[in-house]
């Protein structure tokens, strides 16, 4: 059985079918769909390999992929280019119905049910007292109930993030996603992701411990540091991304948590969506290749998928609370597209911190400086 099926969930039903195609696989959310989910609906690259493993790739139909991408530090240096592998931009209100429609198709059955108990004996899960299975994957997002019930500490502020999307006229000319390191809330940033359809979405978002406003004060943020979106107040939306930086267990007993119900943001970026489809599907494949002992597996293969990568970018991240570290990453991706690309990497999925991107840090730190002396804000550097 999965509880919530945002990607996470629907990655795990997928799998679950395409493993062993007479499995019943309970599919349990409490909104209907197509629902509205906070996010800057960005895809990287591992996304859509993870939606290719899960034969799902026809979510993306529709949607363009977005070559461009610019990336600004808060002292003003820009670097723009083409990463090797295109990004792709899709509401989650689409996304997410399609990943649903894809999991019933493949046999997983759909129930709207809000859980709000859980209890394991005799080698089985159930559900609200009355549905049972051999393993649960609690896929419930960054509010995970499954995983309050489990006894899961959440993260403390210092690795959560808040950030508030909204949907704006996207920018004339080739579509380009923009991510701009802010001073306001260091470390914060914020987003213009075009869908490549006429729309942006835009955003901006900060560490919870470097907040303490309310939700106006958010949408205030927003429209000052990106003057010139205009999002439509209707679609303004927040909600926490559960940094990887804290890891807690991936679940307990029968039960694996997945995605954000397992804090897999990367701290960096806060892209959660590949990590959601990478989790739900190991936690699919953990469940049915050992159902007595499927948390030791899941274990195994998170580590294996993510283990390293996410250790990086935890360090990175907190490294990054010095914002001259950030001027010297850009700098050197400026002069090196294999350094953009390698940046890009550590916020979009794989990427390890390597002795080039270190040994590269001094010189970019001199060309951030150079590139921003006098004025605060500097020319675009181009790597492609
Ligand atoms: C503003 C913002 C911008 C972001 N931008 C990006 C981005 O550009 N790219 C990216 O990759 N990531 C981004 N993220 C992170 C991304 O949105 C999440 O990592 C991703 O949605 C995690 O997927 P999930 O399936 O784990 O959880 P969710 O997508 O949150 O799905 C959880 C599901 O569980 C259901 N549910 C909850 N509680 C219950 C319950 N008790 N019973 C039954 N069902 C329940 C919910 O209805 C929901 O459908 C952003 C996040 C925010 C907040």
């Amino acid at each position: 059985m999965v509880v919530g099926a945002g990607p996470a969930g629907a990655a795990a039903a997928l799998e679950a079918r395409r493993l062993r195609p007479g499995a019943s696989v309970a599919l349990v959310d409490k909104a209907d769909f197509p629902r509205d989910k906070a996010c800057g609906d960005g895809l990287g690259p591992h996304a859509v390999d993870e939606l290719e493993a899960l034969g799902a790739a026809g979510v993306l139909e529709g949607y363009p992929p977005i070559r461009g991408l610019r990336l600004r530090s808060p002292r003003g240096m820009e670097v723009a280019g083409d990463p090797a592998r295109p990004n792709y931009v899709i509401p989650r209100s689409v996304l997410d119905a399609r990943l649903v429609e894809a999991a019933t198709a493949a046999g997983a059955q759909l129930r709207r049910a809000s859980v709000r108990r859980l209890e394991q004996h005799d080698g089985l899960v159930t559900v609200d007292g009355e549905l049972a299975a051999r393993v649960v994957v609690g896929a419930d997002g960054a509010n995970s109930t499954i995983r309050r019930l489990l006894g899961v500490a959440s993260n403390p502020d210092r690795a959560l993030a808040i950030a508030v999307r909204g949907y704006a006229p996207a920018p004339a000319g080739r579509p380009e996603q923009l991510i701009a390191w802010v001073a306001e809330g260091w470390p914060a940033y914020v987003w213009s992701f075009p869908t490549g359809t006429g729309v942006a979405n835009v955003g901006y978002g900060l560490l919870r411990s470097r907040f303490h406003g309310d939700r106006a004060e958010l949408h205030r943020r927003l429209h000052d540091l990106l003057p010139w979106a205009e999002p439509d107040p209707a679609s303004l939306r927040a909600h926490h991304l559960p940094f990887s930086s804290f890891r807690p267990p991936p679940g307990r007993g029968r039960v694996l948590l997945a995605g954000d119900a397992a804090s897999l943001v990367n701290p960096l970026s806060g892209e959660g969506i590949y990590y959601a489809l990478a989790s739900g599907r190991l936690a699919a494949r953990a469940a049915l290749t050992e159902p007595d002992d499927p948390l030791a597996a899941y274990r195994r293969l998170l580590a294996k998928a993510l283990g390293r990568h996410l250790r990086h970018a935890a360090v990175l991240a907190r490294a990054i609370h010095a914002p001259a570290l950030a001027e010297a990453g850009l700098g050197a991706a400026a002069g090196s597209p294999r350094l953009f690309d390698t940046l890009v990497e550590l916020g979009l999925g794989q990427a390890r911190i390597t002795p080039r991107l270190l040994a590269a840090l001094p010189r970019g730190l001199a060309r951030a400086r150079t590139a921003t002396r006098g004025t605060g804000s500097g020319p675009a550097g181009r790597t492609r």
